[in-house]
């Protein structure tokens, strides 16, 4: 079958595009043929080996995927050859024609969704999901911000909080990122690059019950002061270090709470994946797609997915021509 990969740790140049054995699975395993993968942050820091992820070689990129099962571990229950399933954190890498999978990661897609927009639910959705509800316990009617609202998981965090009947506000960092977020429907977009865009929120009255940081060594301290009372930073992204005024939490009774979906238990899974797919089938949530590549062009979108001026998603089409 055909493979991107690496040799090494190394620039999304060295991305090759090879000829490799399809993997064979276990008992307890799914084998998928891949018609799209894709494209997260996390996957351009395992290929080069920054943000303290690791990994072994030859290394094919790609946790999240969507495509159609082709063979079933004898152990496996509650599947069907020739299913339709999105999946994440795949053991054989998604941006290949084949991947083996595990049960507690593969998920029934929407029949309303096509497999581009099913790679594209396994990490942002479910980080989604996971910041919103599981950690920063957001609920019907709480003024939140989505602070980086325009790329994978702020698409998907905008949609899960107007879904819920939340009052969202949403950042963007350029002109066609707040267009995109008017166009999910929300009314109150701010801009993350403007001096000043968080003083008007930066008092108990008018501050937020919950911030859903995309950039929190850039942003956590002036979030704090922009918290009412009892509210919560959910840090879903962090690129270096900050430096905060604690005190800034001590007056608000503030709490300050990590994200990382790799903690995220497999029932927990079961259970975020069992309530979003009502919504992606009756059209209520969807993946927004900035752009479909083809699979040797990987190395762009690992490029590409790290520039400013996020749009949505990014996605490998694995097989040509197949919906
Ligand atoms: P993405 O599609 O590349 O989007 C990045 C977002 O960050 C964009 O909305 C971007 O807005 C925004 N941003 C840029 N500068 C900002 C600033 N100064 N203040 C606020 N936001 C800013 O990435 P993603 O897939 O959505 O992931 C977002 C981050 O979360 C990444 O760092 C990723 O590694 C991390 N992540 C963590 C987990 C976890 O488990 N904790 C899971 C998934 C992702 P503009 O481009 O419009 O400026």
């Amino acid at each position: 079958m055909k493979a991107m990969q690496m040799k090494d740790y190394g620039p999304a140049s060295d991305l090759t595009l090879n000829n490799v054995n399809q993997p064979s699975i276990n008992d307890d395993q799914i084998l998928v043929e891949v018609s799209a993968a894709g494209v997260n942050p996390v996957d351009t820091y395992i290929r080069s080996g920054t943000n303290n992820y690791t990994t072994t070689f030859p290394h094919t990129p790609g946790s999240d995927g969507a495509g159609t099962i082709v063979q079933l571990g004898k152990n496996v229950t509650g599947f069907e050859l020739g299913q339709r399933v999105y999946f994440t954190r795949n053991l054989t890498g998604s941006c290949a024609q084949f991947a083996a999978c595990l049960p507690t990661h593969t998920f029934p897609l929407a029949n309303a969704l096509n497999f581009e927009e099913g790679a594209c639910i396994g990490i942002p959705f479910t980080t989604a999901h996971r910041a919103l509800f599981g950690r920063a316990k957001a609920q019907t009617g709480y003024k939140v911000l989505i602070h980086g609202a325009t790329g994978a998981v702020g698409t998907a965090c905008v949609q899960l909080a107007l879904l819920n009947g939340m009052e969202v506000f949403a950042s963007a960092g350029t002109p066609a990122g707040a267009e995109l977020l008017r166009q999910l429907g929300v009314t109150h977009v701010i801009m993350h690059n403007e001096e000043g865009y968080l003083t008007p929120f930066q008092n108990l009255e008018n501050g937020f019950d919950v911030i859903i940081e995309m950039l929190a060594n850039h942003n956590l301290s002036e979030d704090l002061k922009a918290l009412t009372l009892g509210g919560c930073v959910a840090i879903v992204g962090n690129r270096g270090t900050v430096e905060i005024n604690p005190r800034d939490l001590m007056a608000r009774d503030a709490s300050v709470v990590g994200v990382a979906l790799a903690n995220v238990n497999p029932e927990a899974l079961a259970l975020i994946a069992s309530s979003l797919l009502p919504h992606f089938e009756s059209g209520e949530l969807k993946p927004v797609i900035r752009k479909v590549y083809a699979l040797n062009d990987l190395g762009q979108a690992h490029e590409d997915v790290l520039l400013p001026g996020a749009l949505g998603n990014l996605v490998v089409k694995v097989k040509p021509g197949f919906h």
